[in-house]
């Protein structure tokens, strides 16, 4: 099967600007930043959107919030705020069939999305 870009990113055969890793997810920034921070978070093994993800992935989707929550602090983003967004399948926006959590901060952000 082949590999999502995430993926590829995530193992090192594409280059990233990664912010955050460990054994479960990679946190890397976004190639086309949509706010001064702009940051993906991806799991390592590919869940391809969130309504693919099963009872067996809670703990890698917990983990992955709870380490959005931290890149999001350690890039500064705390005290101002900022918005974590999924997007899932052609009206929610998905480009890329790998799950992936944005961080985004730095600006005001407007409600509701376009
Ligand atoms: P989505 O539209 O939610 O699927 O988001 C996909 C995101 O991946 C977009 O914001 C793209 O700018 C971003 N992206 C695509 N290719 C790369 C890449 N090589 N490195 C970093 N971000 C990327």
């Amino acid at each position: 099967m082949s590999e999502t870009l995430f993926e590829r990113i995530a193992s090192g055969q594409i280059a990233a600007s990664v912010v955050y890793e460990d054994e479960v997810v990679v946190a890397f920034r976004d190639i086309n930043p949509q706010a001064p921070v702009h940051v993906l978070i991806v799991p390592r093994d590919p869940i391809p959107r969130i309504a693919a993800a099963v009872e067996e992935d809670r703990e890698v989707l917990g983990h992955l919030l709870l380490k959005a929550a931290q890149v999001a602090r350690t890039c500064g983003l705390d005290e101002g705020g900022y918005r974590l967004v999924i997007n899932n399948g052609r009206n929610g926006g998905e480009t890329v069939p790998h799950l992936h959590c944005h961080i985004l901060g730095g600006r005001p952000m407007s409600w509701p999305p376009g």
